[in-house]
C-alpha cells in the first residue's frame, strides 16, 4: 500500500471512530469487575461468543476461584470443566495456568508489576506463551492493564477491507493483524498520548458494535453508520 493512501486510510479510519461514536454513543467496555477478570476473560473468549464467557466467569465466580490465588489453586480438571462453557477448555486451562506461571515468576504475583513494565517487552513475554496470539496479548494490555495498544479483530479486519484502508491479502497471519494495528495506531497518532488507551478502548468496542450489526460475514450496509454511499472514501 502507497504511503499516501496509507495516510488517507487513517484518516478515514479516525472519521469511522467518529461516526460510529455519535451513532451508538461510548460503549464503556469491558464487560468485566476486575483486571484479573478482564484477563480471564481475554483468554475465554478466543473463538466463542461473549455470552459463552459469561457463563463461565460465572462458574469461576460461584465456585470462589475468580482471581489471582484462586485460580492459581484450583486443579486443572476442574479448572477445565468450570470454563467448559467457552469450548476449547482442554487448551485454555492451561494457557490460564501458563499466564500465571508468568505472574508469579517474573512479577511476584503482582499485576500492578505486570502493567508497570513498557508495553513492548511485556508484549514479547505474553507473545511467548502458550494459548497468546496477538489479538489475545493486546487485549490483556489494553483492557487488563491499560497499555496504549489498539486492538484488531476480525470486524476490523473486514470493515478496513471492505471500504479499501487494507489490502485483502495477507489476512489472518501476523503480518494481516500488524498492518491493522499500525494503521489504527496511525489513525489516533495525532491525539494526545494520555487519552490513547481510552480511545482505543471505545474504537475497539465500536468495530464491535458496527460489526455485530451490519458487518458481519455478509455486510448488511442498509442503515451502517459507516455506509458507502453516505460516506466515500477521501
Ligand atoms: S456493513 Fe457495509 S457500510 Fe457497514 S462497515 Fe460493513 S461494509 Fe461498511
Amino acid at each position: 500500500m502507497k504511503p499516501q493512501l496509507t495516510r488517507g486510510a487513517a484518516r478515514r479510519l479516525r472519521q469511522m471512530h467518529d461516526q460510529l461514536l455519535t451513532a451508538y454513543g461510548p460503549q464503556n467496555w469491558w464487560p468485566a469487575k476486575t483486571p484479573f477478570e478482564v484477563i480471564v476473560g481475554a483468554y475465554l473468549t478466543q473463538n466463542t461468543a461473549w455470552r459463552s464467557v459469561e457463563r463461565s466467569l460465572a462458574q469461576l465466580h460461584e465456585a470462589e476461584v475468580l482471581g489471582i490465588e484462586g485460580l492459581r489453586a484450583v486443579p486443572l480438571r476442574r479448572l477445565q470443566e468450570l470454563i467448559r462453557p467457552t469450548g476449547f477448555a482442554s487448551r485454555k486451562a492451561p494457557a490460564l495456568k501458563a499466564f500465571l506461571a508468568l505472574l508469579d515468576t517474573e512479577f511476584g504475583g503482582s499485576l500492578e508489576a505486570m502493567a508497570a513494565t513498557p508495553t513492548e517487552a511485556l508484549r514479547l513475554k505474553l507473545l511467548a506463551l502458550w494459548g497468546v496470539g496477538p489479538e489475545t496479548a493486546d487485549a490483556i494490555l489494553l483492557y487488563g492493564l491499560g497499555h496504549a495498544i489498539p486492538v484488531a479483530d476480525e470486524y476490523l479486519r473486514r470493515i478496513a477491507e471492505r471500504h479499501g484502508l487494507l489490502d485483502p491479502a495477507p489476512r489472518r497471519d501476523r503480518l494481516g493483524y500488524a498492518a491493522l494495528v499500525e494503521l489504527t495506531t496511525n489513525a489516533f497518532g495525532e491525539d494526545p498520548a494520555s487519552s490513547r488507551p481510552q480511545q482505543y478502548n471505545e474504537f475497539h468496542a465500536l468495530t464491535v458494535a458496527v460489526g455485530k450489526a451490519h458487518c458481519g460475514r455478509v455486510a448488511n450496509c442498509t442503515n451502517c453508520p459507516l455506509n458507502y454511499d453516505a460516506h466515500k472514501l477521501p
